[in-house]
């Protein structure tokens, strides 16, 4: 597991440092952004830019807001005692993420299954935990990585399941051009990794018809 959380161990912070703080950072995100325009050969002060850096500044905390978040945290309260002990399967999550080679954006699918053993989490929570980890700067390979590890963490299963399918634009849009490539990735931790029939059964329900 990659530790990724920023916020962990910090000390509490009042909100109004807290957002004095975010402003002081997007107005030197913004600076930078400014720069790297000029250092592009463009002219920063033309109307089309003159407000881009400040968009350009807001619009990359968004993206990256992930840091700030843990799935311990969006979870919260939506775990539930249940005596179920078949896979359950949400498949088909849309993400978008960052590429952290050429902070350009890579995007797809999401398919999480998890063994339950004595818990069950609100099925709307999966998703939110897959931003979490989408809202950072991330390869692939971690990005399922991180979403594995978190449901083992929060959910304490039997066995969980992830597949990612993406395409990447930094493979689309630059050098080899190879645009209809997809990128598919997978992590499988206890009952999945240990029982073939439990993997078969995962990834025809991932791969089956829609
Ligand atoms: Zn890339």
């Amino acid at each position: 597991m990659t530790a990724t959380h920023v916020e962990t161990g910090r000390p509490p912070r009042a909100a109004g440092a807290t957002r004095a703080a975010g402003a002081t950072r997007a107005a030197r995100l913004a600076r930078l952004v400014r720069r790297q325009l000029a250092l592009l050969g463009e002219d920063p002060e033309r109307d089309g830019l003159r407000r881009t850096p400040e968009r350009v500044a807001r619009s990359l905390a968004w993206l990256t807001r992930g840091y700030a978040q843990e799935a311990e945290s969006v979870v919260g309260g939506a775990l539930f005692e249940e005596p179920h002990d078949n896979m359950v399967l949400v498949r088909d999550i849309e993400f978008y993420s960052l590429c952290e080679h050429h902070l350009l954006p890579f995007f797809g699918k999401v398919h999480i299954a998890y063994v339950p053993a004595g818990r069950i989490v609100g099925l709307s929570k999966l998703p939110r935990v897959v931003e979490v980890y989408a809202r950072r700067l991330q390869v692939q390979e971690r990005l399922t990585e991180d979403v594995a590890g978190a449901l083992e963490r929060v959910l304490r299963p039997a066995g969980v399941g992830i597949v990612i399918e993406a395409v990447h634009l930094c493979m689309m849009m630059r050098g080899v051009e190879k645009q209809s490539s997809q990128t598919v990735t997978s992590a499988v931790r206890g009952t999945f990794r240990d029982c073939p029939m439990t993997r078969a059964e995962f990834l025809r329900l991932v791969h089956g018809p829609r």
